[in-house]
């Protein structure tokens, strides 16, 4: 059997939102480079579905028409007009943003949710073949330091392809095998969260403007219940626990998740005449409060590879597109400077964190709390009058700007 050869100077290993953010950025600054995927697309991807404002920010940055002709207009994406919690003392809180629809001016959704399998295959529609060398369905087996680069050792069904690179980018999320080969792949629980998906059809009680829910049951502190609306009456069900409380307390989340669906006072009525579509599937969340160290010496991270997803909400889509969108930038540099060394990068990592600060701050404030103080904090806050107002009138509004007019800023100086 003959081996194929492909020589370029960057490899991105991973087509989800973080490697295709990072090749479609690549492409429009002119650079050609290679990106693989183990995956054939469309795949899924288990998730919560849901697209916030950071993924509007760079899909603007892509191309604007993407989300007012494509998000809106595509029948697998339900545009959500904001958020709906159920607080552990029952209480329910909604948050829409106040908006002005009336003079001409479009109210823009502050969540859209797709299925992943949708989302993530027109992200991968947008990488343009002119600069980037697309290979889906060819899986990274073995990565080898060779010379000044890299000699990655792919297999595409039973044929064999190596790609030598002088840069390799890890956008294989969180089971990366550049991680493994970088020895960095360590399960820090602390900034870590198991969560599990299921798709349902027909629960009841979904809000007509599809707002997301969320539901923090008094009894399971630091996790939540989430249901998001899809479209065609099928929502996204999931569950997800801060790993290190699960293992403490000994709680197995699949078990948790069928048992508040069976038996929780506010969910077993939604669910009586729901059906599931499918078995539940788990998958770990990242969380960017581990600082995990994101480059090297011809090597950087992006999304869930690097760990950057915001530990309060467990979004990862947009903070992943960020990550590659920022990664560009400083590849840019370095194709421009022909240098791929470790000095190239250092800026890179205050870059994708200087955005998630405030996130993984509350967090290890909220997780830092007794459990019962917790729960009492989450009632007081979002019940708050003055909070809510703020979020709605303030707040969420400045979100919507940010994501539509401005455009983001990348520093490469150290
Ligand atoms: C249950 C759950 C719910 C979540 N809900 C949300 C949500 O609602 N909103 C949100 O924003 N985030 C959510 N997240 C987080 C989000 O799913 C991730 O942060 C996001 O997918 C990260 O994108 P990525 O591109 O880094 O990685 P991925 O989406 O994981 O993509 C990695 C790609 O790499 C490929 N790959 C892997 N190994 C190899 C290899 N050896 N060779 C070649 N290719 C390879 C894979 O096929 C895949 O296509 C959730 C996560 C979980 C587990």
């Amino acid at each position: 059997m003959t081996t194929e050869i492909i020589k370029t100077n960057i490899c991105i290993v991973g087509a989800g939102p973080a490697g295709a953010t990072t090749s479609i950025m690549l492409a429009k600054m002119g650079i050609a480079h290679v990106i693989v995927d183990a995956a054939d697309f469309p795949r899924d991807k288990t998730c919560g579905d849901c697209l916030d404002l950071k993924v509007v920010r760079i899909l603007n940055e892509i191309d604007p028409l993407i989300v007012t002709n494509e998000l809106s207009q595509q029948q697998y994406f339900a545009a959500s007009a904001g958020m709906r919690f159920i607080l552990p003392n029952g209480k329910h809180v909604e948050l829409i943003p106040e908006q002005n629809s009336t003079n001409k001016t479009v109210a823009k959704p502050i969540f859209y949710v797709s299925k992943r399998s949708n989302f993530d295959n027109l992200l991968v529609e947008k990488i343009d073949n002119n600069y980037a060398d697309l290979r889906l369905a060819t899986r990274v087996e073995k990565i080898e330091r060779e010379g000044g680069g890299w000699r990655l050792y792919t297999v595409n069904n039973s044929k064999k392809i190596e790609i030598e690179t002088r840069m390799v980018v890890g956008a294989d999320g969180d089971h990366s095998v550049v991680l493994k080969h970088l020895q960095q792949r360590k399960v820090d629980r602390n900034n870590y969260a198991a969560a599990l998906r299921q798709y349902w059809k027909v629960v009841d009680g979904m809000h007509k403007e599809n707002l997301i829910e969320i539901y923090f049951p008094a009894s399971l502190p630091f996790s939540y219940f989430w249901i998001f609306p899809l479209p065609n009456g099928e929502a996204n069900v999931g569950y997800g626990m801060a790993s290190y409380y699960a293992a403490k307390k000994n709680i197995n989340i699949r078990k948790a998740f069928a048992e508040l669906i069976k038996h929780d006072a506010y969910l077993a009525p939604r669910f009586k005449n729901a059906q599931p579509l499918e078995s539940t599937k788990g998958w770990g969340i990242p969380m960017a409060g581990c600082k995990r160290k994101a480059y090297g010496n011809g090597w950087l991270l992006v999304g869930d590879a690097a760990s950057v997803v915001s530990p309060t909400s467990g979004e990862g889509i947009g903070t992943g597109m960020f990550s590659g969108f920022i990664a560009a930038h400083f590849l840019q540099r370095s194709v421009q400077q022909n240098k791929y060394d470790e000095k190239m990068f250092t800026a890179y990592q205050r870059e994708i964190h200087k955005r998630l600060k405030q996130e993984e701050l509350l967090y290890r404030f909220a997780n830092a709390l007794p459990a019962s103080i917790f729960s009492a904090g989450i009632n007081a806050l979002l019940s708050n009058r003055f909070i809510q107002k703020w979020c709605t009138e303030k707040e969420m509004k400045r979100w919507i700007h940010t994501a539509y007019n401005e455009p983001v800023q990348v520093n490469l100086n150290a």
